[in-house]
């Protein structure tokens, strides 16, 4: 692949990188997390994030990465013994082509989901994606990127998602649970920051508030650890 001049206008796409994407990782583990956690899945990292939530887990996705076409990507995806796909970043939705991409593996007959910030517009993304969007707490330090309009597009198969900081946190998500009008029963995720909310407590809170969340951990960190690729 030929590298890009200092001089190239930056908006454009270099000839040599059409139909391209900028990866981090692909591997392949058990879902961690939403709906289909426990599942083996694949895992697909893009590269790069517009946001700096305080307690992010996958900073090392932020940079670097290496070049793929659409194709290498089905050719690797397709090499593992499942169905199940799961994009994710940094922000997979900051690079444009993964529209195509997430057309491209539900084309494949894949189950596919998409973890997104909630701060970039889902509505152009494959109706087979199940999305799981985050909407960013104030703890996060982001809270203020939240895309609302967002909400006005999620599917039946979706998911929204609240990283739960601290108690803050928590009284701001329950009051937010009024604005999932969306004439169906969207699932919501309330998970507990690793190593820094206590997940019992939280748990007890949903209970004594009675909420129709679900709390959830994240599978992987408990079986390996917070460790990249897993
Ligand atoms: S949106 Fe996700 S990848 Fe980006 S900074 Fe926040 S936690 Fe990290």
């Amino acid at each position: 692949m030929s590298p890009i001049s200092a001089s190239a206008d930056k908006r454009r796409v270099p000839e040599s990188r059409k139909g391209m994407l900028k990866i981090t990782e692909i591997f392949y583990s058990l879902q961690g997390e939403a709906r289909d956690a426990g599942h083996p899945t694949v895992f697909i990292r893009l590269t790069g994030c517009p946001l700096r939530c305080v307690y992010c887990d996958s900073e090392y996705a932020f940079h670097g990465g290496d070049w793929m076409h659409i194709d290498q990507i089905m050719e690797k995806v397709v090499s593992y013994p499942t169905r199940f796909v799961c994009v994710t970043g940094g922000e997979p939705l900051a690079q444009k082509r993964c529209l195509e991409l997430l057309d491209r593996l539900s084309e494949k007959g894949l189950q596919v989901s998409l973890e997104t910030s909630g701060a970039l517009d889902i509505s152009q993304v494959d109706k087979r994606v199940s999305r799981v969007v985050d909407l960013k707490t104030p703890d996060s330090g982001e809270h203020e990127r939240n895309l609302w309009s967002n909400l006005e597009v999620l599917r039946p198969h979706d998911q929204v998602k609240f990283v739960i900081c601290s108690r803050r946190d928590y009284d701001w998500a329950v009051k937010q649970l009024g604005r999932l009008d969306c004439g169906f029963d969207v699932d919501v995720l309330f998970s507990p920051v690793w190593g820094q909310q206590d997940a019992t407590e939280l748990a007890e809170w949903v209970l004594h508030d009675g909420l129709a969340v679900r709390v959830q951990l994240q599978l992987h960190k408990i079986l390996w650890g917070d460790v990249p690729g897993k």
